[in-house]
């Protein structure tokens, strides 16, 4: 994903355990800087409220208290767990928080050297499945009822953060602004120059060309699948999007991308059209009003909901 020249100032920083670029429109470099900071505050702020790395932040606490009492939490974060349950239950429980308790089975760094043996992954299994979340609005608690339960925003969390930075700067006045947490992007208004934002598409065996460029405005972008983060056993390439039903890692599709209003949505809905798989996910997606998607699959094919007509924007390459 490129952002063009003359679009505005920009940013790049490491936060929440990836990179993200950060461009605003503003009038002079001293407030596009004040812009920027607050952005990048907010983000921070997110992310101490739900990293599961982070001992200290609340939803550590959630899974340290797994099985033995509920945990009293921030209304933002309670109601990021309502809507991701709301997720679940929209995707049959493809996209499903509580595929934290398969960490310990599974890792996608190059450290594993065979697969799990299937009563670990049986066992692991058993630990998930978003219905077990019990949430209290009134004393806003979140309780995961058996010890070894566990919740994980990897899926949700950049997006959310991307949403909310967005909804900060509009806030404070900024006009334009493209926020991009290593993929998963939100755009408002248009570029310093006047012109449409646009993304690429890329091509995941050539990540220098791109297969597409999208405009954007006011809509958000998800691209789920990290091209190194895999493992192959006898020939099978399994991802790091987990299906949370079987406990085993999602095979067939190499990239997915989500357009829609929110980038937060976007982002549950390209991890759980991983699980879903290509025709699954392309019925589901083409069901659902403003919302589009393009799978790419492990033969480099190209598969596009109702609402996409690559021709328009295929890239002069
Ligand atoms: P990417 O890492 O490519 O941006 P995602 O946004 O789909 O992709 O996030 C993948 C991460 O989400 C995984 O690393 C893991 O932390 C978490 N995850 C894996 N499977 C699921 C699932 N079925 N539901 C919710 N979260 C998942
Ligand atoms: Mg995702």
């Amino acid at each position: 994903m490129v952002v063009g020249q003359n679009a505005g100032y920009h940013r790049a920083e490491r936060l929440m355990g990836c990179n993200f670029d950060l461009t605003v429109v503003a009038a002079d470099e001293g407030s596009a800087k004040d812009y920027l900071d607050l952005a990048v505050a907010e983000i921070q702020r997110i992310e101490r409220l739900i990293s599961s790395w982070d001992s200290t932040s609340q939803t550590s606490a959630i899974n340290r208290m797994a099985g033995t009492a509920p945990v009293v939490v921030d209304r933002e974060l309670f109601d990021l767990i309502q809507r991701a349950n709301g997720i679940s239950r929209l995707t049959d429980g493809a996209f499903d928080l509580t595929y934290a308790a398969l960490d310990r089975i599974w890792a996608f760094d190059g450290s594993m050297t065979r697969m799990p043996d299937r009563e670990a992954v049986r066992a692991s299994v058993a630990k998930v499945g978003y219905r077990h979340i019990r949430l209290d609005p009134e004393s806003s608690s979140v309780y995961l009822p058996e010890a070894g339960m566990k919740i994980g925003f990897g899926a949700i969390g950049k997006g959310y953060a991307a949403d909310r930075a967005r909804e900060l700067l509009e806030r404070a006045g900024v006009k334009g602004g493209i926020i991009n947490a290593s993929g998963d992007l939100t755009a408002w208004g248009t570029r310093a120059d006047g012109q449409e934002w646009k993304v690429a598409i890329t091509n995941p065996l050539n990540r220098e060309k791109a297969f597409a460029w999208f405009p954007i405005s006011d809509r958000a972008v998800v691209t789920s699948g990290d091209y190194e983060k895999f493992v192959t056993f006898e020939g099978v390439r399994y991802t790091h999007i987990i299906d949370p039903r079987t406990g085993y890692p999602s095979s067939g599709i190499v990239s997915a991308t989500v357009f829609a209003p929110k980038a937060e949505l976007a982002d549950a809905l390209a991890t759980a059209v991983f699980v879903m798989g290509i025709e699954t996910g392309l019925d589901f997606i083409n069901q659902l009003p403003e919302i589009d998607l393009i799978i790419v699959d492990e033969k480099n094919q190209l598969h596009v909901s109702n609402g996409i007509d690559l021709e328009v924007y295929r890239a002069d390459n």
